[in-house]
């Protein structure tokens, strides 16, 4: 992966906010008052739908055929292009000093062919910078340039020993870079610069620079430990953010200076709010699935992306090759898996991003695969131009809880309830957005009409506040587990930030993990008969529990659906009997206040999900949400398989995307082999004041028939190979 590491991304997101008000103004290097963010939808950001990038290698230039590459770019409907232009290596005459050019540049400018190349074709250009590290006559020159150990010894590169890794946040960046990125965008007039592994690489940094900075910004010293409880912890995660930022506001100053048009764009922001609050584009770097990963992770960047950045572009940067530990970055990856991949971000909203290392080739099997994908994506881009996505369901994205929160017991893990909750909804087909909890305003929540907390733990008083808004306005919420339980700063509650709408107490214990405890499904006692909750589950008075739960206390009159049966011992065999038969312990909370409906689950029905995938945890799951949601989804798909299925407007259409999973490598990749599925039943509600001119199936390329019934229409997709689009003209 070719940005922030996850850790070193929560790592940089950590205490966001938190610390900020401790913060005085870092000294130096801001980029002064005049900066001010781009407004949204402005400029050439938003045009472009199908993007190259071309990683050159330094020995390149004179190697590698720059027409082969115009021509594919021609071939693939690119309309925009990232290219090496400078940082490690140079690859143009650059007159900045110490900015190092290629030993086989001689008089050439690849970039400049390049550039030229892609500009008579109509195409938007932007110049790749990798700032990250430099040769020895750079540490020569400015040993204070250069990242250092805790041990003080200055940092040499881990992969490549030559090379020393440079510091970040220093005059690097903020200097030399700085003059790089002048340079290129006054020479090119490109229209900006995307920089790749720009925050510290290689472990933090403890330059002369980085101890002063930071001293002067806090009057700490730097920390030894990455000890969270570590004030000195807990304000350098605060100072790295902050300094990052700064950069990039920086680095944008200077870009928009010599060309007003462009933008300095980061290859990941220093958090998802910082990028939602600067930036007019981002790219997800998420270039192929790795281990044990299922396809949908691809849609999930999307999601958490556009939880910040709304109706702002979003670009999905893939590679063709295996991306693993191992780094075969001239390998090439089997066709299913690469359309897989890409289909799935292009159904969640992200346009397609190919990137490529090395201008000659030894692999060349994907060339026709990516101008397949590119050209389908072409012949039917006015119904991928979304203008919103449809989906009445959204899950909460805290960054501040994975950042904040590790879980509440050893073996508990907060990642692992949104992972259990992400696929429960793919599995269920209910289409379904992100939400981050710094943007919990009325214009973004309010088109959802059930927010699910997943174990999102902590959660700020005013981020409280602001869901309780939510459903006194009408929204509807399921939350999981500890959900407001801690505040911003991972900090416990007396009592669940939310236990007013909750209408439950936390008692102060965790269970924990439990072996062989079960849930006893009740009938009512009035009139014996089932919760709708409990739909599909008639054959059995039991299902396994979760590993975890909370003891809780009701403080309002509840139903009781579900209720506790508690551990009891699974060994001997002999002793294998429930010690108490049945219990009056809820462990499913079901309430309506006023037009909302509130579930609240007081055990890891999500993250035991993802551990053990149990079929009946995801019926109770799934029928809860469709409880607590009361209302159809936009679109009902049923039929055989697993489909990931997203709902779009454009502007005089809109689209369901279905994206077939099912594979036996769907869990772990690569795909093998296309595997269709077959005959899949839709019901689509259209939007209201809208009607039907003409259904079309995008990928089998004809018209269907359908039905309208009301404000829904019904038809049948025959067969779905990767990826299947329903087109409604509206
Ligand atoms: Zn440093």
């Amino acid at each position: 992966m070719n940005h922030l590491s996850r850790r070193d991304f929560l790592q940089v997101t950590a205490g966001a906010g938190a610390f900020a008000s401790l913060m005085p103004p870092p000294a130096g290097h801001g980029a002064g008052p005049m900066w001010q963010p781009p407004a949204v939808g402005a400029g050439w950001f938003d045009k472009p739908m199908r993007w190259v990038q071309l990683t050159l290698v330094e020995n390149d230039p004179g190697s590698f055929d720059p027409q082969f590459w115009l021509d594919y770019f021609r071939r693939l409907h690119a309309d925009a292009a990232t290219l090496s232009a400078g940082g490690i290596v140079a690859y143009y005459p650059t007159d900045v000093p110490l900015h190092h050019r290629s030993e086989w540049l001689g008089t050439s400018d690849p970039f400049g062919t390049l550039v030229a190349g892609c500009r008579t074709m109509g195409m938007h250009v932007v110049a790749r910078t990798d700032p990250h590290a430099v040769r020895d006559d750079v540490h020569a020159a400015h040993p204070d340039w250069i990242s250092h150990n805790a041990d003080g010894q200055a940092r040499r590169h881990w992969a490549n020993p030559e090379l020393w890794v440079t510091c970040a946040l220093g005059p690097y960046n903020f200097e030399l870079m700085d003059q790089v990125h002048r340079e290129i965008v006054t020479k090119y007039k490109i229209d900006g610069i995307f920089s790749n592994r720009w925050a510290q690489q290689g472990g933090d940094c403890y330059c002369a620079n980085c101890q002063k900075n930071f001293k002067d910004a806090t009057g700490m010293e730097l920390p030894k430990t990455t000890d969270r409880s570590d004030p000195a912890r807990r304000a350098f995660v605060a100072w790295r953010k902050t300094r990052l930022t700064d950069l990039w506001k920086k680095w944008d100053a200077t870009v928009r200076a010599a060309n007003p048009d462009a933008s300095f764009i980061p290859n990941g922001p220093p958090d998802l709010k910082t990028a939602g609050e600067l930036a007019a584009i981002q790219f997800t770097d998420n270039q192929a699935r790795r281990g044990v990963t299922p396809p949908w992770n691809n849609g999930r960047r999307a999601k958490e992306y556009r939880s910040v950045m709304g109706r702002r572009p979003i670009g999905g940067i893939f590679s063709v090759g295996l991306e693993e530990a191992y780094r075969w970055k001239d390998s090439v990856q089997s066709e299913p898996e690469i359309r897989l991949w890409v289909a799935e971000g292009t159904a969640n909203g992200m346009r397609p991003w190919v990137t490529k290392f090395s201008g000659v080739l030894y692999d060349r099997r994907w060339l026709p695969v990516v101008e397949r994908i590119y050209d389908w994506h072409y012949a039917h881009e006015r119904y991928l131009r979304n203008e919103m996505p449809l989906a009445r369901v959204a899950v909460l994205h805290s960054e501040q809880t994975a950042a904040e929160h590790p879980g509440v017991a050893q073996g508990d893990r907060h990642e692992d309830h949104m992972l259990g909750m992400y696929h429960s909804l793919i599995e269920s087909r209910i289409p379904f957005e992100l939400v981050h909890e710094a943007f919990l305003t009325p214009d973004r929540l309010d088109r959802f009409k059930l927010l699910i907390l997943a174990d999102a733990a902590a959660l700020s008083d005013a981020q409280c506040g602001a869901i309780k808004d939510y459903v006194n306005r009408g929204g509807s919420l399921l939350a999981t587990f500890s959900s407001s339980l801690y505040d911003e700063q991972g900090r416990r509650r007396g009592d669940f930030g939310l236990a007013d709408l909750f209408g439950v107490s936390f008692d102060g214990k965790v269970e924990g993990p439990m072996q062989n405890s079960y849930l006893s499904l009740d009938a009512d006692t009035a009139s014996g008969a089932r919760h709708p909750v409990l739909q599909g589950l008639e054959g059995t008075p039991r299902i396994i529990n979760g590993a975890f739960r909370l003891a809780v206390r009701p403080t309002v009159d509840f139903p009781s659906p579900v209720t506790l049966i508690p551990t009891y011992p699974d060994l001997p065999m002999e002793d294998v009997y429930p010690r108490v038969k049945h219990t009056t312990t809820r462990e499913l909370y079901l309430r309506e206040i006023g037009k909302s409906r509130v579930a609240y689950i007081p055990w890891d029905i999500d993250r035991t999900l993802w551990d053990v995938m149990c079929v009946d945890h995801l019926r109770l799951l799934r029928n809860t949400i469709e409880w607590a949601t009361n209302e159809p989804a936009p679109a009902i798909v049923s039929g055989p398989g697993v489909i990931d299925v997203t709902v779009w407007r454009q502007r005089d259409s809109m689209t369901v995307h279905l994206v077939n999973l099912t594979n036996p490598m769907m869990m772990k990749g690569p795909l093998r082999e296309v595997i269709p599925v077959g005959s899949q039943q839709l019901t689509v509600r259209l939007p209201e004041g809208t009607r039907p001119r003409k259904v079309q199936l995008l990928t089998a390329g004809k018209s269907v028939d359908f039905k309208t019934t009301g404000q829904a229409i019904t038809l049948t997709v025959p067969s779905i190979d990767v990826h299947e689009v329903v087109a409604i003209d509206l």
